[in-house]
């Protein structure tokens, strides 16, 4: 008989103890590479070893070289946690252990999908009949809608790219706002268009696409792509996307939304005007890893448009048992072949939480934001009456975006030198844990709320660490 009780049960109860302490675990890594190579490395297992001792091994010698990204301190890069159903679904994913490219190899899994594709179609307010791919992040989620919208506009142009490539093809121009995200140009060297490709449109000084320059670059003919952008990655800002999409199908252009965590607040009454006219636009990209909470890696990839979606990612090979009775076979809408089966963890989000939970998240996200940068700018206010002119400065705190999401950019000082000392003290500190970035040439601290857990005490004793922090820096 396996024993599988051996590893699973010491899987769970350091799974359980790991969960458990993350309110109050340090937010950041003790351990440095050194230690952990120590800790784990050595030369190749020449024999077995027990699975139980294997497992036990393995959790202590990572443990102080994680970092903590579910703790509702954890502030960095866009980064979300995991809720309870997501989590323990995704558990049963890897039990389960479904292929799920073919319906044949686990219709389970095709089914849950297609509902869960439904679920999201009407969460987002898209259009009706959608295709939806399930894939790892926004990454890949760029590449297969930027693959599909390719496809397209080729065929518009007389070119079938799938049969017959690049080489020859009429030239793609994609039009793309100049604070897109690294992953958009990515995809287009991944797509073999290459980074030349690129017209950078002019943005405002939140980030946004300035469709008076978009109307500008876009030409009357030839094949061309649109990329906007729901959420900038660093301020959090919003193209117009409504406006994006009446200039570029006015010239026979597709779009492209990358909304990688802004398309989310689609689901919030409140905050849904942030993505008006969202339902127009071609492909959409956007992450389940991040907002939704679900554990890594999630992404989703939308196409109202399926047989672009179909023809640039399906493929025919004479041993697949492929469905002819219209059942989901997901290898048409994802660019791998074997895949794990990510869309049950998707459906226990959104089962657990319904759309009232999303939207709350989403709500909790923004108001956690706003008071992240409210304590922050108002402590700035009690530090400048309490200290000495020369100390003003160096202690100002400004706040350089508008926070209409979840994102928060804050400078120190007005000083690139002070900010990265301030990010780097926090980051040390351990109370909670944020990135720095440069936005438009000056270097910020970038706070991201995006943790289902993130309540009032974490936002108040993080700000009261970074202050803290910053007198000290
Ligand atoms: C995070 C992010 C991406 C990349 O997503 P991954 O899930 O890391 O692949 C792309 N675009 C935006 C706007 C993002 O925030």
């Amino acid at each position: 008989m396996v024993d599988w009780d051996g590893p699973l049960s010491e899987a769970y109860e350091r799974a359980t103890t790991y969960l458990a302490g993350l309110p109050e675990r340090r937010v950041g890594p003790r351990a440095t590479a050194a230690e952990l190579r120590q800790a784990l490395g050595g030369a190749l297992p020449q024999s077995p070893t027990d699975p139980q001792e294997v497992i036990a091994h393995l959790a202590k010698g990572v443990e102080e070289g994680l970092l903590p990204s579910g703790s509702g301190r954890f502030f960095g890069f866009v980064f979300g946690g995991a809720t309870p159903a997501s989590l323990a679904a995704d558990w049963l994913t890897t039990t389960w252990d479904q292929n799920a490219g073919l319906y044949a190899a686990s219709p389970a899994a095709a089914v849950v999908e297609e509902v869960t594709a439904e679920w999201l179609v009407e969460l987002f307010g898209l259009p009706r009949g959608t295709s939806v791919g399930f894939v790892t992040g926004a990454q890949m989620a760029n590449f297969t809608a930027l693959a599909a919208a390719r496809h397209e506009v080729l065929r518009r142009a007389g070119w079938d790219v799938e049969r017959d490539g690049l080489i020859g093809a009429p030239a793609i121009r994609v039009l793309a706002g100049a604070e897109r995200h690294d992953t958009i140009d990515r995809a287009l060297r991944f797509l073999g268009l290459g980074t030349n490709c690129i017209v950078p449109i002019a943005v405002d000084d939140q980030g946004r696409l300035k469709p008076e320059a978009l109307a500008e670059a876009l030409s009357d003919d030839g094949p061309q792509i649109v990329c906007a952008q729901a959420g900038n990655v660093n301020t959090g800002a919003f193209d117009p996307v409504k406006t994006i999409c009446d200039l570029a199908h006015d010239k026979g252009a597709w779009v492209h939304v990358d909304g990688a965590f802004g398309i989310w607040a689609a689901v919030s009454d409140k905050l849904r005007p942030l993505v008006d006219g969202i339902e127009r636009a071609d492909p959409w990209a956007t992450d389940a890893h991040k907002t939704l909470n679900v554990p890594y890696d999630s992404g989703l990839v939308f196409c109202a448009h399926p047989e672009p979606h179909r023809a640039a990612m399906s493929i025919r090979a004479a041993y697949l048992i492929q469905d002819e009775n219209g059942e989901r076979d997901s290898l048409d809408f994802n660019p791998e072949f074997s895949r794990r089966a990510r869309g049950f963890a998707v459906y226990a989000a959104i089962r657990a939480l319904g759309r009232s939970g999303i939207a709350e998240i989403v709500d909790r996200c923004h108001a956690m934001a706003v008071r992240f940068a409210e304590t922050l700018a108002a402590n700035q206010t009690d530090t400048l009456a309490a200290n000495q002119t020369e100390t003003l400065a160096a202690n100002q705190i400004s706040i350089l975006n508008e926070v209409v999401l979840n994102q928060v950019l804050v400078r120190f000082g007005d000083d690139d030198e002070l900010t990265r000392r301030v990010v780097r003290a926090v980051q040390d500190e351990g109370t909670c844990w944020m990135s720095g970035t440069t936005w438009h040439g000056q270097a910020a601290m970038r706070i991201s709320v995006s943790n289902w857990t993130t309540d009032e005490s974490d936002i108040d004793r993080s700000a009261a660490a970074v202050l803290q922090c910053l007198q000290q820096a």
